[in-house]
């Protein structure tokens, strides 16, 4: 039996793709192997990779004058990569909106001057910050587009003139309809809201792969690496990319990011209800900057965590526990968590506050 999987990653799957997965498994469209199983040299493998790209650009609407590129050492790599690639200068700014943004710093103070332009370590992460006008001489402004662990998201995106805006969008990508053209460089690890781990999604502009990297940067970690030789200058994460592929088409087939936004405001409307109205859950996260995909909150009496836990699991609702820097519970609601799935949740929250609180 399926459980609810509300883990923040890796995370729940479409299971029209795990069933997809399933039935071309051993023998995908008479090609007599498995997708794991495949030269990524050949022509079968080829059209996999295309497809994924493809459907990619279409969910996300990519504008003309971006590559795509299909990397590996999930999003922790791309701390390095993005100093060491972008910032011929030296300097750039970023915005410290909690634990990845702090890692994505303090990477980059390895190579460059970072400056933090606004930070909200003042009340432990549970807002965004309002980011002031940027030097327009800096390299890029770095932003986290969606805080996986504290649960706020940005709802505008800061205006930063001829600065490019880089993002890391790795628990928010393809779960709202989001203005590519304001990036010049978005990433995101695969395994929150697009498939398995194993695979980092990069949509880089092209004049920034015009930049010439440190030179340090060894030959994986530069992007012309990647983009001069379609993300197959070594061999890519070949099975990780078939299902990225699959949920994209997932989406698409849908009604695309558009119809899958709706189905996720309505998702997070439902909990964030519940949890507000209630005298015995509350949500940590300042009202406008709450994410659509990461819900931290709060029991009233932390004594009773452990029960709410086991009982939940109990009930098919595994993977709440909060992060140690929030406490309380955290419930990730990826577009692949179906509705029946929150609102399951939300009868187990009332049931347990009835019989607990
Ligand atoms: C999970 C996560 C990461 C780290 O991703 P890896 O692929 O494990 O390196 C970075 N940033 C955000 C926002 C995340 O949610």
């Amino acid at each position: 039996m399926r459980v609810f999987n509300f883990a923040a990653g890796p995370a729940v799957l479409p299971e029209d793709v795990l069933a997809k997965a399933g039935a071309e498994m051993s023998d995908y469209k008479g090609s007599g192997m498995s997708v794991m199983e495949m030269s990524h040299r050949s022509k079968v493998y080829q059209q996999i990779f295309d497809t994924a790209e493809e459907a990619l650009r279409k969910a996300l609407q990519i504008p003309e004058g971006y590559k795509v590129l299909f990397l590996q050492g999930g999003a922790s790599t791309q701390f390095a990569m993005i100093p060491l690639n972008l910032a011929t200068k030296g300097k750039a700014a970023y915005v410290n909106t909690g634990a990845w943004s702090k890692k994505a710093i303090e990477e980059a103070k390895r190579y460059i001057d970072t400056d933090v332009i606004a930070s909200s370590a003042d009340k432990n992460f549970t807002y965004i910050p309002e980011v002031p006008a940027v030097d327009q001489s800096l390299d890029y402004l770095h932003i986290t587009t969606n805080n996986t662990i504290f649960g706020t998201k940005f709802s505008r995106l800061p205006n930063t003139g001829n600065v490019p805006l880089v993002a890391d969008m790795s628990s928010n990508i393809a779960s709202e309809v989001m203005d590519m053209s304001r990036f010049a460089l978005v990433y995101a690890g695969a395994q929150k809201n697009l498939g398995p781990a194993g695979a980092t999604i990069v949509v880089i502009r092209d004049d920034l792969l015009e930049r010439a990297p440190n030179e340090i940067t060894p030959t994986m970690l530069r992007y012309t690496t990647h983009s001069e030789n379609g993300s197959m200058f070594n061999t890519p994460p070949c099975y990780t990319i078939y299902i990225i592929g699959l949920v994209l088409e997932w989406i698409l087939a849908q009604g695309g990011v558009a119809a899958v936004e709706k189905a996720n405001r309505e998702k997070a409307a439902m909990l964030y209800d519940f949890i507000d109205q209630s005298g015995f859950y509350s949500s940590p996260v300042r009202k406008e900057d709450r994410s659509l995909m990461n819900v931290p909150f709060i029991l009233a009496d932390s004594a009773l965590d452990a029960d709410f836990l086991s009982q939940a699991t109990a009930a098919g609702l595994v993977n709440l526990k909060g992060h140690r820097s929030v406490g309380g519970m955290r419930a990730s609601i990826y577009n692949a968590m179906p509705k029946e799935g929150v609102a399951a949740l939300v009868d187990f929250m009332k049931d347990f506050e009835k019989k607990r609180g």
